[in-house]
């Protein structure tokens, strides 16, 4: 592989790493000591965070070349020669030098890689079970460690080329048939169905991941709790001077008496012709509430979204015990399941609900 240079020689097999591993040794270190670490472990020093981060970054890549020794220490025990390992920005790779020659010694080089992982990790989980709840660095290492050697092995053996699964089910084939070209064609197209479904899943998760994940709030969490109220008497000439030119606005709830009584949009003071602006008071083009379809604050975005699409309206009034207590509109409703899916799903509430205030 172009970019690499050698490390050391274990076994009598070269280790290689490709300048792109340390790409990813750095950014895995920037996230792990910005994001997993502190998240689940508060209260360390920014300097203990960084070092255990590093640590735990190598200790991976450790991880994944036992993984890869695994496979070339079976494949030259059973005849097969092994050239060297190199670890690069997806994994590691071994340098095998010829394909096995039977489906058995397939099987064995193939699933010796995934069960060294899940071995790993396992041995790894044990050994943390102890000091859970510690909140130690070593702690934190082993349990980094445990997830994601059984998710290394777990996602290897998925049954497609290239994975270490698809070589398994490769062996598995070509024993049952005695066929190695077929076996080769089922494990390949086995692997480009399951790419396509992993494609799949990624847009559906995309597209839809965010708005799921989001739909199931309260219109509490996404309302604006200081909506602009108009008075009822004045003219929609005034309306506009006084409310929507300098404020940017596209609609306003109209009260009476501290009573909500209507909501005034754009749309209601265009159907009245410029000229008699002046005269008519917004009482007189409003929305009436009884014509308004109000929502209360504990009520989830999957029951109001369908209801704003089913009357086209782009906003409704948030009501409480009689009392206006805020409005919901289907802009900030998308604008902040966008800024939940831009920040990632852990975002916290206020966060989102500050920059949505912000922006309203
Ligand atoms: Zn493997």
């Amino acid at each position: 592989m172009p970019g690499s240079f050698r490390i050391g020689n274990i076994a009598g097999i070269d280790i290689d790493i490709n300048v792109s591993w340390i790409i990813i040794l750095v950014l895995l270190t920037v996230s792990l000591a910005t994001g997993w670490f502190p998240q689940l472990y508060p209260g360390w020093s920014t300097a203990t965070y960084w070092l255990i981060a590093f640590l735990s970054s190598l200790l991976l890549f450790v991880s994944v070349l036992l993984h890869e020794l695994a496979h070339s220490l079976v494949a030259r025990r059973r005849g097969l020669p092994v050239k060297s390992i190199t670890l690069f920005i997806f994994g590691g790779v071994s340098n095998i030098e010829r394909e096995p020659t039977s489906p058995g010694i397939e099987f064995q080089m193939a699933v010796v890689g995934p069960l060294t992982s899940l071995l790993i990790g396992v041995i790894c989980f044990l050994l943390q079970l102890p000091l859970q709840g510690s909140n130690s660095p070593l702690e934190g290492i082993l349990f980094y460690l445990a997830v994601t050697n059984i998710l290394l092995g777990v996602f290897n053996l998925i049954p497609g080329f290239p994975l270490d699964g698809g070589r398994v089910l490769r062996s598995i084939v070509w024993r049952l048939t005695g066929n190695m070209r077929q076996a080769t064609r089922v494990a390949s197209l086995t692997g480009q169905v399951i790419a396509y479904l992993f494609i799949l899943l990624g847009i559906w998760l995309f597209f839809a991941g965010s708005i799921l994940d989001g739909i199931w709030l309260a219109v509490g969490e996404v309302m604006n709790p200081k909506p602009t109220t108009v008075p009822a008497n004045i003219s929609l000439q005034q309306l506009v001077d006084a409310y929507f030119l300098p404020g940017g606005l596209r609609y306003a709830l109209v009260m009476q008496a501290d009573h909500l009584v209507g909501l005034i949009t754009l749309s209601d003071i265009r159907h009245i012709p410029r000229e008699q602006w002046g005269q008519v008071p917004v009482s007189n083009a409003l929305i009436p509430l009884s014509r308004l379809h109000v929502v209360t604050p504990q009520q989830s975005l999957s029951d109001v979204l369908p209801l704003m699409a089913g009357r086209d309206v782009n906003q409704l009034p948030v009501v409480q015990n009689d009392a206006l207590v805020g409005i919901v509109s289907r802009d900030a409703i998308f604008h902040f399941l966008e800024i939940r899916r831009s920040l990632g799903v852990d975002t916290s509430k206020s966060d989102a609900q500050n920059q949505l205030h912000h922006a309203a």
